[in-house]
């Protein structure tokens, strides 16, 4: 049976998790990091099934009694918290916490973005980090590790995931958006971070940017077509770090193409790695004057006349 969750089976984190709920070290508390919102989300759900699932401890079959009460989020011992966590959630979290599971031997708590929590609620977390009772599983998630109290990843064990194949991020977002062909373009650009893709799939200004600073960089052939890009919207002031971004995206994806042979991911046509690579810090340097308020007519044709001076230095 597939679901949104499925596709994460084999996710990095979620194969050592399976280790541990099959027998092999559960711990309390656990802090899972990466920038994918949606895959935290999935891998605790998945963990959850691991540790419920009637066809036994390490197993996931979304098809049992447990798993479809994980699934549904009516399972009483699971429990996935929403937003930001506040000083009066982690009081509600307490306050639960010392009631006994009643649908099986742990009682799960995900608590996604703690590093988006104040340090007062995460603080009030801490105690029941510390001293938490037996059937208790906590499952953190943050993107920026730095903006967790180091007190609260102390009592963690931590994960870290990576990106997901791009097969795999590619089957979740199609499933989501059906028959659009830009999904894979998304994956490619995003390297795998589905919530990256997803934002890019259903922002149409972004869609839009990216076509036109595709074509600019496959079509920019001498100085005499720079003044034909400065002045299009690519380069006004309201979009010119949008634009920039997207260069940036672009190229990489590109150089990673070129790396891995991956012709897919190739949207900067005949060009070396090595011209690409310093493409890269010339974007970084107009992102810098972008943010001065350097006139953008200006960064946009001093960032074209460089690439063009590169490519030409490399030929
Ligand atoms: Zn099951």
């Amino acid at each position: 049976m597939d679901n949104e969750h499925s596709a994460f089976l084999n996710a990095y984190t979620v194969k050592s998790l399976r280790a541990q709920a099959a027998g092999n070290g559960l711990k309390n508390s656990y802090l899972l990091i990466t920038p994918d919102a949606s895959a935290a989300k999935s891998i605790f759900m998945l963990f959850a099934m691991m540790l419920h699932c009637k066809r036994g401890a390490g197993n996931v079959c979304f098809e049992c009694a447990e798993c479809k009460k994980i699934l549904s989020g009516n399972h009483a011992d699971t429990r996935v918290c929403g937003g930001k966590l506040s000083v009066a959630d982690v009081g509600g979290i307490i306050d639960d916490l010392y009631i006994k599971p009643l649908d099986g031997d742990y009682k799960m708590y995900y608590i996604p973005g703690i590093d988006g929590a104040l340090a007062p609620a995460q603080n009030k977390l801490l105690k029941s980090l510390e001293e938490p009772p037996d059937y208790a599983i906590f499952f953190l998630s943050a993107a920026n590790e730095d903006a967790v109290l180091k007190t609260v990843a102390s009592r963690c064990e931590k994960h870290y995931e990576p990106s997901f194949e791009h097969q795999s991020a590619r089957a979740i977002l199609e499933a989501e958006f059906q028959d659009d062909d830009f999904v894979a373009n998304a994956v490619l650009c995003a390297d795998g971070f589905i919530d990256n893709a997803r934002s890019m799939i259903t922002d149409a200004e972004f869609r839009r940017l990216f076509f036109e600073c595709a074509d600019m960089m496959n079509n920019l052939k001498n100085s005499g077509g720079v003044v034909g890009y400065i002045f299009k919207p690519l380069f006004e002031k309201e979009r010119i770090k949008t634009t920039l971004n997207i260069l940036e995206t672009i190229i990489s994806a590109t150089v990673r193409g070129i790396e891995t042979r991956d012709d897919g991911l190739i949207f900067v046509r005949d060009t070396p790695a090595g011209v690409l690579n310093k493409y890269i810090f010339l974007i970084v340097a107009a992102r810098k004057q972008a943010a001065y308020n350097v006139n953008p007519a200006a960064i946009a044709e001093n960032l074209l006349m460089n690439m063009l001076e590169v490519r030409y230095l490399c030929r």
